[in-house]
């Protein structure tokens, strides 16, 4: 037992797995740079310590969506390239070219706003363009591509921005083989040469996330974006497990048992009755539930590791708490129930947790609520 072990919940982040996912997957993309991608808290992780892991094991980037994610990496101290794509009118434009973001436009009423700002600023912007090449969800239509890179192209002769990057997202890169792939790899090397054309001199052109960094190689061009992959998780069961790819899942997530206690047989357990005691038995209530992350659509199904044995919730999964039956298994108040982790204790992964709730692991791990502490281990590396 570790000094965290009597918190009632708690995410232990191996911040040396995630070390060793980042040197494994610059490894698959050796002719690439590596863009740790740390929106969304992380994945749920923590994005600063990851962050900073990441850089400590060569990251050269650092990508989130929002451009608050990327202010909040500066504001830590975090330095080096850091890229945000998701931005909506109003900005906060000016404060990310204030602090040396890469941002990224899509369409002509963003280049008009990152050209004021940088304007405004005196400072030339980091400004890399996005193309749909058919994931049809953000980045520019091919149609709409020309005007983009001329404008583009304009405003940096002007002085005020520099294009530091060609970029686009894939729809289907978790399906091998996917025609989608092939058909987006097209559109991306034509628009790419048609911006190189017009005199763009872009620094990386990038289009591959953790699937097409794990499985198209033809993909990689300057720069690969990694996000689940990184965090130790397959982004699809059907590619393969973490080890299949060297990968260790960096996220463990347990609780201490709240309370166990002997019920008779025929005892309806948690709301609605949902589960009932085949026999005598004993219940582990376990408290976390679906505020803490904890997916309500998992009743009756989530694997945890409890006493000896990995167990199924009993019931409903409530805001705050739920229940296993530990099949009279004698066991103690403040025993550890992991939910969670590598598997070293043939705990449950969180793609086991993703099969149990309908969804995909990427969810799992990222909806671990604020209420869950981050406990970060191996934060301190002089190997890196
Ligand atoms: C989230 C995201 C990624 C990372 O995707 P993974 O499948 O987690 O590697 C890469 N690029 C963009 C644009 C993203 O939004």
């Amino acid at each position: 037992m570790n000094e965290t072990a009597t918190l009632r919940a708690r995410a232990e982040i191996d911040l040396a797995a995630l070390r060793a996912n980042v040197r494994a997957l610059r490894a698959r993309a050796a002719g690439a740079q590596l863009m740790a991608v740390v929106k969304s808290d992380a994945y749920g992780h923590g994005a600063v310590p990851c962050a900073r892991a990441a850089r400590q094991a060569g990251a050269a980037w650092l990508g989130t969506a929002t451009p608050q994610e990327a202010l909040a990496l500066r504001e830590a101290g975090i330095g080096g390239r850091v890229m945000c794509w998701l931005w909506t009118p109003g900005g906060p434009w000016r404060e990310a070219v204030e602090a040396d973001i890469d941002v990224s436009v899509s369409g002509m009423w963003a280049l008009d706003e990152v050209v004021a700002a940088a304007t405004e600023a005196g400072i030339p912007a980091r400004v890399q363009l996005k193309a749909d090449t058919g994931l049809g969800r953000n980045g520019c239509q091919p149609a709409d591509w020309p005007a983009l890179v001329t404008a583009a192209r304009a405003a940096e002769e002007a002085g005020v921005l520099r294009v530091t990057g060609l970029w686009s997202h894939f729809a289907c890169a978790d399906e091998p083989g996917h025609p989608s792939i092939a058909a987006q790899l097209d559109v991306f090397r034509d628009m790419v040469a048609y911006a190189e054309k017009e005199g763009v001199r872009p620094e990386v052109r990038h289009i591959a996330n953790s699937p097409a960094t794990l499985t198209v190689p033809e993909s990689h061009f300057d720069l690969v974006r990694t996000g689940i992959a990184m965090y130790g998780i397959s982004p699809s069961p059907e590619l393969g497990t973490p080890a299949d790819f060297g990968l260790r899942p960096v996220m463990t997530l347990a609780a201490s048992v709240a309370l166990v206690k002997q019920v008779p047989p025929g005892h309806g357990i948690s709301y609605g009755h949902h589960y009932t005691t085949p026999a005598e038995t004993t219940l582990a209530l376990v408290p976390v539930g679906y505020a803490d992350g904890i997916p309500r659509h998992a009743s009756g199904r989530g694997p945890v590791l409890v006493g000896g044995a990995v167990r199924r919730i009993a019931g409903r999964v409530a805001m705050d708490q739920f229940v296993v039956d530990l099949e009279g298994e004698a066991l103690e108040a403040g025993a550890e129930a992991v939910l969670f982790g590598p598997g070293d204790r043939g705990e449950p992964s969180a793609e086991d947790w993703a099969q149990a709730a309908d969804t995909i692991a990427y969810e799992i791990v990222t909806r671990i609520g604020a209420r869950v502490p981050r406990v970060h281990l191996h934060e301190d590396s002089a190997r890196g």
